[in-house]
């Protein structure tokens, strides 16, 4: 199919864009990578009266490295994420993240903003932000709000976005150079979105103990979110193996997850089981 006609603008700054989200109620949506809402149009399942680019609005495309974390404009693409040298230091979660997303082409054009927006409860990048307490920038009529990004999504494919706001970037806390972590998904063929995705890390205090325990899921439930069971069984102590076997049983038992022709309820929480306990380990080792 093809998508129902639309009206479509162009504008150059934020501010005109937010003004014409605000001047449809509702009837707009905001274009940027198109990799999520061309197909929605297609199968017109939304059908706006206006698409809004985000394309040409200059200073949404930037990465910003600086002590307190690293700052990703909206219109950053995963391809810039994936190519950014500085970012395999600055936030290993993250690339290894990005290189889950779809196929290269995709890659190319998908959007940080656009991915959290459209908040797919597989997707990766919500995942990362959720786990690593993000937070994501929003501009509306009343101006700039800031949103923790585990108060952002609010169920499949649905967030606190208001009809004429606009995500402008997220910001990732600082990531120490030591921190251990891993993040593992289980997908039917790559670049699939995952059936079942775990992100995690924690930090060693002197004595070696685990801290700062960071469990975060995406694909076995409803939006993405962290396991304070899990982290508890890590938090304090040597994560030796019956840290480890109790955290990835905590993990499966603190999800909730959906049944759908990919997947039953049960096979993807001994998925989150099994990724818990490989991820550990492969964070610990
Ligand atoms: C075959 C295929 C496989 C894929 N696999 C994966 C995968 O494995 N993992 C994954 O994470 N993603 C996957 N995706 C999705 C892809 O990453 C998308 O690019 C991404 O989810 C949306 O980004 P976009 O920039 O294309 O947004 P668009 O498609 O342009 O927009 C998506 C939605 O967000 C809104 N929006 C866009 N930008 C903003 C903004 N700044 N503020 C507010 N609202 C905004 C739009 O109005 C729209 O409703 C896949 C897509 C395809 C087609």
């Amino acid at each position: 199919m093809k998508p129902a006609p639309f009206e479509y603008q162009c504008p150059a700054t934020l501010a005109d864009a937010v003004a014409l989200l605000a001047s449809r109620a509702g009837g707009a949506k905001l274009l940027a990578g198109g990799q999520s809402l061309m197909p929605v149009l297609n199968f017109r399942l939304a059908a706006p009266s206006l698409l809004v680019d985000l394309n040409r609005i200059p200073g949404l495309d930037g990465i910003a490295l600086g002590a307190d974390g690293v700052r990703l404009g909206a219109m950053v693409r995963w391809r810039a994420i994936e190519r950014d040298p500085r970012l395999a230091a600055a936030h290993p979660l993250l690339k290894e993240a990005v290189s889950h997303v779809a196929h290269y082409q995709i890659r190319n054009r998908g959007t940080v903003g656009g991915s959290l927006a459209h908040a797919d409860p597989a997707a990766e990048l919500p995942g990362v932000a959720v786990a690593c307490d993000g937070e994501i920038a929003i501009l509306g009529p009343k101006g700039e709000r800031t949103v923790k990004a585990a108060d952002f999504f609010t169920g499949p494919l649905a967030t606190v976005l208001q009809d004429d706001e606009i995500v402008t970037s997220l910001h990732l806390p600082a990531w120490p150079r030591d921190r251990r972590w891993a993040l593992l998904e289980f997908a039917r063929r790559r670049g699939d979105f995952a059936m079942a995705g775990v992100a995690l890390f924690y930090d060693r205090d002197a004595t070696g103990r685990a801290r700062n325990a960071h469990v975060g899921v995406f694909g076995a439930c409803a939006r993405p979110h962290r396991l304070a069971a899990a982290e508890a069984c890590i938090d304090g102590g040597i994560l030796d193996e019956a840290a480890i076997l109790a955290a990835a049983r905590a993990a499966a038992g603190s999800v909730d997850p959906p049944e759908d022709f990919h997947a039953s309820a049960a096979y993807r929480r001994n998925l989150v089981e099994v990724l818990t306990e490989r991820a550990l380990r492969h964070a610990a080792s």
